[in-house]
């Protein structure tokens, strides 16, 4: 069979059914189905993400294993093997109990300021490590943030590359890569764009944390995509008068419709509400 990743695979003539016993779902997203699973040899649980091998998608499929089994950092979610089959490929990750944070955020409603300038850090230190190895991930969104466990304080991971690109360059498809709400205006226009994407979305997932809301929304996607093309968006006093003017600050310097304008995580982590919690939060740490 054609094979898409093939120095990768780290047991090509191999199923993932001989090393690992598939039980049920914990997850899907558009693209994939993942399972939790058991090592055979030691009963080790571990999260098997499998992707079909839609021939349109080969291309994404072949980079996010090249990137999934490359990176190797604290805040992003450890894969461990890679099968890859006639039609369809197994990532073996480190098992995410915690699940999404999407569900974290929807069980509280919001996070107080505390909590969420907590894990924000921990993703845009992770953000700042792809930027650095020049992977640009195109899909972070709170679906895609996984959590360790359910305690707290929350251990927070990137997961899913199955959108990103790593490049030096500028990218110039002239294609809407990523998920409405948290795509970045330049996307939305269609002109060249980089790095600064993921610190639109970075903004976005802060937004929500703090409000329960989305800053960016409509009826239909194209009228969310216009309000995004122009940055319109706002804080609404009812979620938003308890928050403090850092924490507004912050988002107000990701959501910035010039990508040369807005943080890149570097400066993100330098921004006073994320490196020095203990004098911008509204509430005792
Ligand atoms: P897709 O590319 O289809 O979006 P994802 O990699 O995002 O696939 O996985 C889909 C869902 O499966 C995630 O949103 C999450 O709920 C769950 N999931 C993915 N990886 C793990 C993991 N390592 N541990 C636990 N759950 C996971
Ligand atoms: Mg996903």
């Amino acid at each position: 069979f054609d094979q898409v990743v093939p120095k990768l695979c780290t047991a090509v003539d191999s199923n993932t059914q001989d090393f690992y016993e598939l039980d049920r779902v914990l997850g899907e997203g558009a693209f994939a189905r993942v399972y939790l699973a058991r090592g055979r040899a030691t009963g080790t649980e571990y999260a098997v993400k499998v992707v079909q091998k839609v021939p349109e998608e080969l291309q994404f499929i072949a980079v996010e294993s090249r990137i999934a089994s490359t990176i190797f950092h604290p805040g992003i979610v450890r894969t461990y093997d890679i099968f890859e089959q006639q039609n369809e490929l197994d990532i073996v990750m480190e098992l995410m109990r915690g699940g999404e944070l999407f569900d974290q955020i929807a069980d509280r409603g919001r996070f107080s300021e505390k909590d969420a300038s907590m894990v924000m850090r921990s993703i845009v230190q992770a953000i700042s490590f792809l930027h650095l190895h020049h992977i640009v991930h195109r899909d972070l969104k709170p679906e895609n943030v996984l959590c360790k466990d359910s305690s707290w304080p929350l251990v927070v991971k990137l997961s899913d590359f199955g959108l990103a690109s790593a490049t030096e360059d500028k990218i110039n498809d002239g294609e809407l890569i990523g998920t409405p709400g948290y795509v970045a205006p330049e996307v939305v226009m269609r002109k060249p764009y980089d790095f600064a994407v993921d610190m639109w979305a970075a903004g976005v997932i802060l937004y929500i944390m703090l409000s329960g809301k989305m800053p960016f929304f409509g009826k239909t996607d194209r009228e969310c995509l216009r309000k995004i093309a122009t940055g319109r968006y706002a804080f609404p006093p009812r979620q938003w008068s308890t928050v403090s003017e850092d924490a507004q600050s912050l988002i107000r310097s990701l959501l910035q419709v010039d990508p040369a304008k807005r943080l890149t995580a570097v400066a993100a982590l330098n921004h006073k509400w994320l490196c020095d919690p203990h004098t911008c939060c509204s509430e005792p740490l």
